[in-house]
């Protein structure tokens, strides 16, 4: 084995650190259910602006008691702010010692962090009047909600459709917010859905994977959002790319299992439950197969006559 060289060990650990050379303070920590949820308020520190695009993320990094430098990345929760303060809603795992450590962080915890990095969710304005669905599992739902308000407060009119999935009554946090939004904003609406949900449960029940599908009347003229668990988010993707709607028109963002792979049973069940009536769902293929003979594949080519 080759021998260590100290002076690499010290330069990359340098250069980690340097990485992370921007600087924030804990402003508060609000734990928004029992399961885990916590909303942190922080404030940039350095004399730098802090400007960003709804579904953009910072990459956190903290110096963990008792494990050593932590960094993770976390999507921002509200538009940006005029003060440069910022929120994350984060869910807290035991045995994960950085949420874990940002949820037990007294007001005034200095924080390093980077970024902000990854793609805007903002629609392009040519999109016209393509309606937005938006699926998010669990704190999946932060960029969502950073990009709502971003929208909303911009006068976007489009349809704003969420569906919240959630696994327990008591993972159910920030519906103040949200019915708030829903009650000021004809155009945008939410639905949560309970994977385990109790008897007396009147919302949504299922995995969104299960309960959404039968609610998409079409799947044309929408652009698709999916945030949160990557084995949701991949076979939502493959099962719209399927139908015909284009990769382009999908945005997602996986915070854990990325690197999920799709088992061919699930898929064949989750494709089963749309009852979309156009492009190429197996729903409208049998309803009106000629139809199908005129229109294009995902690509944009004419796939028939005509
Ligand atoms: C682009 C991006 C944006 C992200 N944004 C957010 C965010 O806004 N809020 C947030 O809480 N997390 C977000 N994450 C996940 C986050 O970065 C960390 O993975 C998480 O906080 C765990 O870090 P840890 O050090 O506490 O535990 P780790 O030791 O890193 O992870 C503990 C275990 O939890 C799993 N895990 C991680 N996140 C989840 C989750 N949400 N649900 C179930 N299991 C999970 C990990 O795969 C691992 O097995 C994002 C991830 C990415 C890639």
């Amino acid at each position: 084995m080759d021998p260590v060289d100290p002076r690499s060990v010290a330069d990359r650990m340098w250069q980690q650190e340097s990485r992370f050379g921007r600087r924030a303070e804990v402003l508060f920590v609000d734990r928004l259910t029992p399961t885990g949820t916590v909303r942190i308020g922080a404030r940039v520190a350095d004399d730098r602006p802090l400007d960003y695009s709804p579904g953009q993320f910072l990459a956190i990094q903290a110096d963990v008691p008792g494990v050593g430098l932590q960094h993770s990345p976390y999507c921002m929760f509200l538009p940006p702010a005029a003060d440069r303060s910022f929120e994350m809603l984060i869910r807290v795992f035991p045995e994960g010692p950085l949420s874990h450590y940002l949820a037990s962080a007294p007001p005034g915890t200095e924080l390093a962090f980077r970024g902000p990095s990854g793609r805007s969710m903002r629609p392009k304005d040519d999109d016209g009047g393509a309606e937005l669905v938006m699926l998010a599992t669990g704190v999946g739902i932060s960029p969502f909600h950073a990009l709502v308000l971003d929208l909303l407060g911009r006068g976007d009119t489009r349809r704003i459709r969420l569906f919240w999935g959630l696994r327990l009554a008591e993972d159910i946090c920030l519906t103040g917010e949200l019915d708030a939004l829903a009650a000021a904003y004809p155009n945008f609406t939410y639905e949560i859905s309970l994977s385990q949900p109790p008897d007396d449960w009147t919302g949504l029940r299922g995995r969104v994977t299960e309960s959404v599908p039968p609610l998409l009347e079409t799947l044309g003229g929408k652009r698709f959002y999916l945030s949160g668990n990557g084995a949701m988010a991949e076979e939502m993707e493959i099962a719209l790319s399927d139908m015909g709607v284009d990769r382009t028109l999908i945005h997602q963002e996986r915070f854990f299992n990325a690197r999920h792979r799709a088992d061919p049973a699930d898929m064949e069940a989750i494709v089963a439950r749309f009852v979309a009536t156009d492009i190429y769902s197996p729903h409208a293929q049998q309803q009106a197969p000629l139809l199908f003979a005129i229109e294009r594949d995902i690509h944009g080519r004419k796939v028939g006559p005509g």
